[in-house]
């Protein structure tokens, strides 16, 4: 069995990267600076970049290399909103930061896609909408009531016939379905190393190959120590979302780190690529233990679902989604499997991000249950204008929570697959 960590550079993503790998040193000797950042992903390089922009020294260390925890390896769908739609958003938070936050969310994929425009990052952006297909009568219920509380909100979302699904996905499998055309893919490892460029051209200051070992409060300060050396900062920031290791053992009690697999097909010759998504959109299904895919910049069909508990990867797991592979799209069954590779997904319990602040000067964003290219960046941008500016984020503020039975997890993760399964024999929907 392989371990998840090494399926990095075996990833159609590393194969197929155009914007180079960036060259930093490790860190050493000891800096002082206004805001360390741990993680070199979405969230930390976001962050990063937005401050670096408005006059911020900023230094980010990062264990291993720009990408390497779920922002190298996800599927590159760029999804807005959260697992609450606004109705339910102005519900929970009450009118006016219910609003506020449905509207920063509804537009994080715009604010991606313009970021990628604005330093030219080389990423295959395309904004070709996002097909979220219902398995049953009874998710595609929950489904429209989806698209009609974005669409009252003055989103571009539309419901999909059966038959309009058939068409465009290319596969017999759903009963109809939603698209939300602010949505659409990029090459997501092209986008963090895009980032990191653009943060270091601002003026940041970036180290790979840095863990961090060990983050102190030092007065008013903060000491951030790797093997080499280390960082005084006024402020730090925790960027780790799954990829979390010992360096704050709260943190990692406070979600919990799923494995996600995905395959990826040699490319598709014309009269099959014809037939499915000949327009362009990426899919993810109504199931609890969804599979999502699109077509990749190269042409080839490109699959994800669940992954095994912990780090190793299973044979079986990879088999069984080539299998429904061929079970969605039979006119590509014969077609070889060129590239599969995994990462860990950082779940909360109640499905939602969190921004936490532990300590004064101490800020952390995590937890997009599988949503974060748009939402990591958000969170980024987020975090720098709390640091910066003071300005506290839509999404409110709570309280670090380790999850009680996070040393259970891998049993209690089992069963929630068990219950999952049955919930999706039943037809509810996620
Ligand atoms: C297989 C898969 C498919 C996905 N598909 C999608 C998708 O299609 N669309 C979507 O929107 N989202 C998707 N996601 C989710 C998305 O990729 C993540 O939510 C997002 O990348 C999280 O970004 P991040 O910067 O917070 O964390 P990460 O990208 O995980 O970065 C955390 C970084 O912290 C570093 N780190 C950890 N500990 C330390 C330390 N002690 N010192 C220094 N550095 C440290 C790690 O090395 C890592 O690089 C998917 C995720 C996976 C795994």
């Amino acid at each position: 069995m392989v371990n998840s960590a090494a399926s990095f550079d075996s990833s159609l993503w590393s194969a197929t990267v155009a914007e180079p790998a960036i060259e930093t040193a490790p860190l050493a000797g000891r800096i002082t600076t206004d805001v360390a950042i741990v993680g070199g992903g979405y969230t930390g390089l976001s962050a990063a970049l937005s401050l670096a922009e408005v006059g911020t020294n900023v230094v980010v260390l990062e264990a291993e290399a720009f990408g390497y925890g779920a922002s190298g390896r996800n599927g590159g769908q760029v999804i807005p909103g959260l697992k609450l739609d606004p109705s339910e958003m102005i519900a929970k938070w009450g009118e006016q930061r219910g609003r506020a936050l449905a509207e920063a969310v509804g537009n994080a994929a715009d604010a991606v896609f313009s970021r990628i425009a604005r330093h030219g990052i080389q990423c295959v952006p395309k904004c070709g909408g996002w097909i979220q297909a219902a398995h049953s009568d009874r998710a595609l219920d929950r489904v429209i009531r989806r698209a009609q509380d974005w669409s009252a909100f003055g989103a571009p979302v539309e419901v999909l016939s059966q038959q309009e699904v058939t068409r465009r996905i290319g596969t017999r499998e759903y009963v109809g379905g939603w698209i939300d055309r602010r949505a659409g893919t990029l090459q997501p490892l092209g986008y963090v190393r895009g980032l990191a460029r653009a943060a270091i051209a601002a003026g940041a200051q970036l180290h790979q190959k840095s863990r961090v070992l060990k983050v102190t409060p030092a007065g008013k300060r903060w000491h951030i120590f790797t093997s080499n050396g280390s960082v005084d900062a006024a402020a730090v920031i925790l960027a780790t979302d799954a990829y979390t290791d010992g360096v704050m053992p709260k943190l990692a009690r406070s979600l919990l780190p799923v494995q996600s697999i995905q395959i990826a097909t040699t490319p598709l010759p014309q009269h099959i690529a014809s037939t499915i998504l000949p327009g362009g959109e990426c899919v993810s299904e109504t199931r609890q233990l969804a599979f999502y895919f699109r077509l990749t910049p190269d042409g080839r069909l490109l699959m994800g679902g669940r992954g095994s508990i912990g780090e190793q990867e299973s044979e079986p797991l990879y088999a069984a989604l080539h299998h429904a592979m061929r079970r969605l799209f039979p006119q590509a069954a014969l077609l070889p499997i060129e590239y599969r590779w995994s990462g860990q997904v950082g779940l909360t319990l109640d499905g939602l991000p969190r921004i936490h602040e532990p300590a004064p000067g101490m800020f952390i964003g995590f937890g997009y249950n599988g949503r974060g290219i748009a939402m990591a960046t958000l969170m980024g941008e987020w975090l720098a204008a709390r640091l910066h500016r003071g300005i506290e984020a839509p999404l409110p503020n709570t309280e670090l929570s380790p999850i009680p039975w996070h040393g259970l997890r891998k049993p209690v993760i089992g069963l929630g697959i068990a219950w999952a399964w049955t919930k999706d024999r039943m037809g509810i929907a996620a």
